[in-house]
């Protein structure tokens, strides 16, 4: 058999915000795509008209755009499998499933839901399956006048498909190898309804996955029970030649203790579960997003990658390229990856200094601005150099920050009763005069002059520079003196020193 062209797809259904393991997913997705030259599809499964949100396509391609994830085709992206929406492929699902009832590998079944219910009261355990087909109102049990007769009448049914009990299926899976799950445990799956006339997912995900000639499917170990239906169905259809190989992905992990993330772990311990901030368009109810809580992109990516995979060192900051170079799905875990956002809040650090000062400085703008400040680039570039190695979000940097942008409009009361002595009002008027004098005010020039005048008078270079800080910051943090006095000029400088000797005496 040729060489395939390697083809993968995420597949959501819009039934809300994107979680933030569906990202994960998405994004092994897309490495394994990019490393093989191969394409990476987009597919909307919404069969089920229950479960749509509106606004949940949307936000999911959004979600992906603002990560930098790049879909090679499919919905919103064109290409020669579409359509990609399967709501839109209704007809083409008909043929198919025709197909599996013509060659008895599937069946109609008019039971209802009450007779459903019965069955299921009268037998523990109930299952759709071979040992009790027989017993049940299908195209199986009935004869073929009845079963047209049934369906001329205008009655619902839906199509089962046939599954053959005790039967072996082997799936073999590239992260967990063989998975062996026996035929019997399987019910006769629903493949279609004719009420909506749509088939269900089982049915939609499967011939969706042949026609769109897809390779790997590599998803959530969530939808491991889904894989041997995967292989019945392609069996059943004749497509054993083109069966894809199958990933399971670990799953993700509360931080602490046991079982699976949830919304709620994030919700108490402070972090978002999802990309993007999302308004549940029913309840209104909002949910944060990395996004909106001051994430860089990069940095979910880089904490996300490493969630259930390693590059076989102990190298930990990749670019999303270097990433697509060193992934393989035989590094990733079999169990369960612990979801441990601190490590997502360290890569955010680590992103923030690997960014120009230029680059952060365009993030902190903004922040500025709300603060009511007009940001001089030129000033907000240098702060940034000499404080982004003190915050791990971009909005940090303004309570780091500040006193550069505003002059302090009161002194902190325990630093002021500790570093205020009885002569710095006296020290500080002379500070003043001799900052006011310096023609060159670089940090250089004014330490070298500030040092010898502090010499020649006999003062404490501590207490000299503690009530110094104090004038100009307001309290007791704030990077090297003479940074700061040179950010803020000598104006400034001056001005805020006479106003501290001012109200602190
Ligand atoms: N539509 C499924 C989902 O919502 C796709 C599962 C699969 O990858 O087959 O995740």
């Amino acid at each position: 058999m040729a060489e395939r062209k390697v083809r993968v797809r995420f597949a959501p259904s819009p039934t809300g915000a994107l979680h933030i393991g569906g990202v994960r997913t998405a994004l092994y997705n897309y490495l394994f795509a990019r490393q093989h030259g191969g394409d990476f599809v987009f597919r909307i499964e919404d069969t089920d008209s229950n479960r749509f949100v509106p606004g949940a396509e949307e936000y999911i391609l959004e979600s992906f755009k603002w990560l930098g994830i790049q879909f090679d085709e499919g919905v919103s992206f064109g290409g020669n499998h579409g359509p990609y929406r399967q709501s839109e492929r209704r007809d083409i699902y008909k043929k198919y499933v025709q197909q599996l009832l013509d060659n008895d590998k599937a069946y109609i079944a008019f039971d209802t839901p009450e007779e459903l219910d019965a069955k299921r009261a009268e037998i523990a355990n109930f299952q759709y399956d071979a040992s009790v087909r027989m017993s049940m109102r299908n195209s199986l049990a009935l004869s073929k006048e009845e079963v047209e007769q049934l369906i001329a009448d205008g009655k619902q049914y839906v199509v089962r498909f046939k599954i053959e009990p005790n039967e072996n299926v082997v799936v073999d899976d590239l992260i967990r190898n063989e998975v062996t799950i026996n035929s019997s445990i399987l019910d006769d799956k629903v493949l279609y309804k004719s009420a909506d006339e749509l088939p269900t997912y089982h049915l939609a995900n499967i011939v969706d996955d042949h026609l769109m000639e897809i390779t790997h499917v590599i998803r959530g170990e969530e939808w491991l029970p889904s894989a041997p239906l995967h292989v019945l169905l392609y069996r059943a259809f004749g497509w054993e030649d083109t069966m894809p190989q199958f990933a399971h992905l670990p799953l993700l992990l509360k931080p602490e203790g046991n079982g699976k993330l949830s919304k709620r772990d994030g919700d108490r311990l402070g972090f978002p579960v999802f990309p993007l901030q999302w308004t549940d368009p029913k309840t209104g109810e909002v949910s944060s997003g990395y996004r909106e809580a001051g994430y860089l992109p990069e940095a979910v990516i880089n904490f996300l990658a490493l969630l259930g995979w390693n590059p076989g060192n102990d190298q930990e900051v990749m670019s999303l390229e270097e990433m697509t170079n060193l992934f393989n799905l035989s590094r990733c875990s079999k169990s369960g990856a612990k979801f441990d956002y601190k490590k997502g809040i360290w890569f955010n650090h680590i992103y923030i200094q690997q960014k120009s000062n230029e680059e952060i400085a365009e993030l902190f703008a903004p922040i500025l601005k709300e603060q009511g400040i007009e940001p001089v680039m030129d000033k907000v570039v240098v702060v940034v150099g000499m404080m982004k190695d003190r915050v791990n979000f971009v909005k940090e940097l303004w309570d780091a920050s500040s006193f550069f942008f505003i002059a302090p409009t009161a002194y902190d009361e325990k630093t002021a009763k500790k570093r205020w002595k009885d002569d710095s009002a006296q020290c500080m008027t002379e500070l003043a005069e001799v900052l006011a004098a310096i023609e060159d005010f670089t940090p250089q020039n004014q330490e070298t002059i500030v040092m010898s005048w502090i010499a020649d008078k006999g003062y404490h270079t501590g207490n000299i520079m503690n009530a110094f800080r104090l004038a100009l910051v307001g309290e007791g943090k704030g990077p090297h003196m003479f940074d700061i006095s040179w950010v803020l000029g000598k104006e400034e400088t001056v001005a805020r020193i006479h106003r501290a000797v001012e109200v602190l005496k």
